[in-house]
């Protein structure tokens, strides 16, 4: 605390990223970033974008990258909308759509941040209780309220919701903003983008961070009416006229257009998951329905708690949430074949030798 804090600031409870640690060398496993690098025509083209024209300005509309989105998803650019990562254009639809006078729904486990917007801008949630099976029922969200945040697939539980539910949440709440984050939906869940055509009061965000191995590169974009996709333009041109720079700009669209690079990795990806799935199911553990880019996993012996510290003691991170009804799961990011290997040897180990 500071007395040089505005009482807004004061007030703030920031959200805590996974770690990303110096100490030594670790499989990270904790941040669910893509363990491929990032297309190769991506990097050229960024390296030719370091030149003398960073003197300038970037385009403030991004049209270049806006352009190359709406061709791909069939859409008109103004329906797009693009920012410096998805975070920063949750942050602008939270202030964007929701009203501080009624409560935004999201599920009682989900996405962490959402909490974090919604007391920025004084917003209440109203959380909404998954089943016991971690499903989200769409049934449920219903009521005064002022909008709906949903991820697809949902984080950490990497369960997706089928498109049909999507478009009767959509459908049932028409005169409020239904938001669905797909930071994961590449991975085998179903895009609500096609959706934005027919309903006003859809906004799908995505993000190049996980699927398309540019996490450190801070690009996302959002499809929606042109009404949302003005009211996203309005509140960003009211914080920063700039929020992507040249490279940036360049790297993105290279990576958007690199549509061979990007199945492939994806799929390496999905088998990986898919083998990671049935090795730990072999051992006992459960797994979560996965169509994510990592699995959530809980053992009947071992508290996730305890497997957490041991796996980091064994140079292994994954991440451990010590919240209500999920405190005896894991969530571990899918990494090269490898550093699965690496981690399947080291809860074998463990199961092995459990007090070791
Ligand atoms: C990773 C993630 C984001 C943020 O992605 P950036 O584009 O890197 O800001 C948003 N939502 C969910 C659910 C995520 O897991």
């Amino acid at each position: 605390m500071s007395k040089f804090w505005s009482p807004l600031t004061a007030s703030l409870e920031p959200y805590v990223p996974g770690e990303q640690p110096k100490d030594k060398a670790y499989i990270k496993l904790n941040t669910n970033e893509n363990p491929y690098p990032p297309s190769p025509k991506a990097i050229a083209a960024m390296t030719a974008a370091i030149n003398e024209d960073l003197r300038l300005y970037p385009d403030p509309n991004s049209e270049v990258l806006v352009q190359a989105l709406a061709k791909k998803h069939g859409l008109a650019p103004q329906q797009v909308f693009v920012g410096n990562g998805s975070d920063e254009i949750l942050a602008f639809a939270f202030a964007s759509f929701f009203d501080p006078g009624k409560p935004v729904l999201f599920p009682d486990i989900t996405y962490s941040f959402y909490k974090v917007y919604a007391k920025f801008y004084g917003i209440t949630p109203k959380l909404i209780p998954l089943d016991e099976q971690f499903n989200i029922n769409v049934d449920h969200y219903t009521g005064e309220h002022g909008g709906i945040v949903i991820p697809n697939p949902n984080a950490p539980t990497a369960i997706p919701l089928p498109l049909d539910d999507v478009r009767r949440l959509v459908e049932s709440n028409p005169e409020q903003v239904v938001l669905i984050d797909e930071a994961y939906v590449d991975f085998g869940a179903e895009s609500a983008a096609g959706l934005v055509h027919q309903y006003p009061n859809l906004l799908v965000v995505q993000t190049l961070s996980k699927s398309r191995s540019l996490a450190g590169l801070r690009v996302g974009f959002a499809f929606g009416s042109e009404e949302l996709i003005e009211g996203l333009n309005r509140t960003k041109n009211s914080f920063n006229s700039y929020t992507l720079d040249r490279v940036a700009l360049a790297g993105s669209v290279a990576a958007i257009e690199d549509h061979h690079y990007f199945a492939a990795t994806t799929a390496k990806v999905v088998a990986t998951r898919e083998r990671v799935r049935a090795r730990l199911q072999e051992l006992g553990f459960t797994v979560t329905p996965s169509k994510a880019n990592f699995v959530f996993i809980s053992h009947p012996v071992i508290p996730a708690k305890r497997l957490f510290e041991v796996l980091r003691e064994q140079g292994v991170l994954v991440r451990y949430f010590a919240s209500p009804r999920i405190d005896n799961f894991l969530r571990v990011s899918i990494g090269t074949d490898e550093e699965m290997d690496s981690f399947l040897a080291a809860i074998e180990h463990n199961l092995a030798h459990p007090t070791s």
